[in-house]
């Protein structure tokens, strides 16, 4: 939260995704294409811990999961559990408002082919674990997939063996934070059958459940 959790716009922690940013930045230059900041209030509850920006999502609009197929399902899922409030249109200014939930990206670069490397993972996990102990109201974490999961940990310094990633699953971790788990919303997930709307908005109504 706050100036020292926001890796600078030239970041060079990870070289190769510096130079695929630049590659972008020449193609698009009416892109964001910069490491995507949280979206959210500074002292929500609920921390939505996402992946990476999408080439033409947030790399693209610089918001997390704004201009690609993921945001639909999530955003709708936040706005009918009162996450949110406003109307999702896929762009940074559509008027969309986050209540009491923040989300940040694990890794904050566009990765190719939307895969960062373990050690892209790594090297940004410091700005994460800067987020997650910066903000003192957060009590949730959501892990939207297993990298997501693995990062939450990673920036908490703890062993994955002993917090194993299942959707649905919750994991009360040290310090306070409960760490809930979702299959990713993204595309191929519900496209595969892997992740239903119905299954995705149960998680949310879970954690409404949860913070009340
Ligand atoms: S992914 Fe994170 S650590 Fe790597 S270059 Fe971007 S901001 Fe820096």
């Amino acid at each position: 939260m706050g100036e020292q959790c926001l890796p600078p716009r030239d970041c060079g922690l990870c070289p190769r995704l510096r130079e695929f940013l630049a590659e972008q930045r020449e193609a698009h230059p009416d892109w964001f294409n910069a490491p995507v900041p949280p979206f959210g209030p500074d002292d929500a509850r609920l921390a939505i811990i996402g992946l990476a920006p999408g080439l033409r999502g947030a790399n693209r609009t610089g918001r997390p999961f704004t201009g690609d197929f993921a945001g639909h399902l999530l955003y709708g899922a936040l706005i009918e559990h009162g996450f949110a409030r406003g109307r999702y249109d896929e762009r940074p200014d559509d008027g969309l408002e986050l209540m009491d939930a923040v989300i940040i990206n694990a890794v904050r670069c566009v990765p190719p082919q939307n895969k960062p490397l373990t050690a892209e993972i790594r090297a940004c996990n410091g700005f994460l674990r800067c987020e997650l102990e910066s903000r003192r109201t957060l009590r949730v974490a959501l892990a939207l997939g297993k990298v997501a999961h693995d990062a939450v940990l990673m920036a908490r310094g703890l062993v994955r063996a002993r917090y194993r990633f299942a959707h649905g699953a919750r994991h009360e971790l040290p310090g306070g934070l409960v760490l809930h788990d979702s299959y990713h919303c993204s595309r191929y997930n519900t496209q595969t059958g892997r992740l239903s709307e119905e299954m995705f908005h149960q998680v949310i109504a879970d954690i409404r459940g949860e913070l009340g």
